[in-house]
């Protein structure tokens, strides 16, 4: 699945921090957020930007929390 963000349908490509942490990684903004971020949902391809997290009210779970 292409990851969006859930809340602002931003691509990974388009927000600052993914980008900086491909070029880290030596990878594709899309893939750093396959790999790093905690809130990708692999079912759907969701995840939430650190601005939506926030917005939303910083969720967590034991389980840890993805974007439904
Ligand atoms: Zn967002």
């Amino acid at each position: 699945m292409k990851p969006i963000c859930a809340y602002c349908k931003k691509l990974p490509a388009e927000i600052e921090e993914y980008i900086e942490g491909a070029e880290q990684l030596e990878t594709t903004p899309d893939d750093y957020v396959r790999r790093e971020e905690g809130t990708f949902n692999p079912a759907n391809g969701h995840f939430a930007c650190t601005e939506c997290y926030i917005a939303i009210g910083m969720p967590s779970s034991p389980t840890g929390w993805v974007a439904p």
